[in-house]
């Protein structure tokens, strides 16, 4: 069986070091807002190459602070791609502001940018862009866009740890960022964890006190905040795995590649990249005609997949007030996506193997 992604054996590289620092852990007998989470923090930061990085519960915590943070609520309008996973979307609709949905290119799933400005209107108050399946928003147009509209750019860095557009990291790509790190993501813990991160020294220290019961120092409370931290171990466990990041991604690149240059198939179309730094994979995603019937395939050969995503956000039950639109392109790519299996633990046999298998789908 080849799985989609095994977890197991990609954290048991580790485990010696990671055993080590829980028993570290264990032994000083401090579990929350320690050195474990200090030490991370600045070394999460130093790798995004931002000034600040506040580890947080998860990631959609993460996105949710940012934009209370920034005072954004009812009314207000924020621009993200209609493709992404739900959590960016229900990050907005949780402060009281509305989603407005944009298509994505076809092609790459990222926003397109020439779709953006026809949306603002006098309420828009950010854009959140989101760096889906790993691969960074080409954000030029985006920068300019904001800027000339006084936006705020919310990145949704959740699939793309060490992703980057011209030569700066996702983190550092707009105003401030939420990662997480489920553990399925390329940096991921043992359990719930995420961050944001920023340049914006109040942002910071706002969204410092917001994770934290809304208190600047003990038992002085100064936003009615909420409880959203990091915990020693899963912070002790990710300052373990950061340092192997990028040798992960570029193994994931090295499968992409392969993936792309043997996968031939003419019911299959290949996800595209613009350069070789802005994508680090977390998922491969390829379309097909007939997704359900390559998936059955696949599984009677053995070979994991997923679908990111079945249904698009604006199709859930959650969101009928905007079942009505028309959203073609995000459609279509709902109803064709299917993710083959990639991840820094895959051996060649087993790519060789999907390719095969792919390749004889008919
Ligand atoms: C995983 C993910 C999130 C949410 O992160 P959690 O830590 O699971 O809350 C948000 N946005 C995107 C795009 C994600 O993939």
């Amino acid at each position: 069986m080849i799985k989609f992604l095994d977890l197991h054996k990609i954290n048991e590289r580790f485990r010696k070091e990671i055993d080590e620092r829980i028993k570290n852990v264990l032994d000083s007998g401090w579990y929350l807002l320690g050195n474990q989470d200090k030490n991370f923090e600045q070394n999460f930061a130093k790798y995004c190459g931002v000034k600040h990085c506040i580890g947080v519960a998860n990631g959609l915590d993460a996105l949710n602070m940012i934009i209370r943070a920034y005072g954004f609520g009812t009314g207000d309008e924020i621009i993200v791609p209609a493709n992404t996973y739900i959590a960016s979307i229900l990050a907005i609709s949780e402060n009281g502001c509305t989603p407005i949905l944009v298509e994505p290119d076809i092609n790459t799933y990222n926003i397109n940018p020439d779709l953006i400005e026809e949306k603002i209107t006098t309420r828009t108050k950010a854009i959140m862009v989101v760096h889906l399946y790993g691969q960074a928003v080409q954000m030029d147009k985006i920068w300019e866009i904001a800027k000339r509209h006084n936006l705020k750019i919310i990145e949704d860095s959740a699939q793309a740890h060490g992703a980057s557009y011209k030569g700066h990291r996702t983190g550092n790509l707009g105003d401030a960022a939420g990662f997480s790190f489920y553990p399925g993501k390329n940096l991921g813990c043992m359990g719930d964890g995420g961050a944001v991160t920023t340049n914006d020294d109040e942002l910071a220290a706002k969204i410092r006190a917001i994770a934290n019961y809304g208190s600047n120092r003990k038992y002085n409370h100064i936003y009615k905040g909420i409880n959203s931290r990091l915990d020693e171990i899963q912070a002790a466990v990710l300052d373990v795995k950061l340092p192997y990041l990028d040798k992960d991604n570029m193994r994931r690149r090295e499968i992409a590649k392969y993936y792309r240059e043997n996968i031939k198939n003419p019911h299959i179309s290949l996800p595209e990249t613009y350069s070789e730094d802005a994508h680090v994979w977390h998922v491969f995603v390829v379309r097909c005609d007939n997704r359900n019937a390559l998936q059955q395939h696949l599984e009677a050969n053995n070979i994991q997949t997923n679908i990111h995503y079945p249904t698009a956000p604006h199709k859930q039950k959650c969101y009928t007030e905007y079942s009505t639109l028309s959203l073609p392109v995000t459609e279509r790519i709902h109803d064709e996506v299917i993710s083959l299996p990639i991840s820094p633990v895959m051996t060649d046999e087993e790519v060789k193997k999907v390719v095969e298998v792919v390749n004889a789908f008919q």
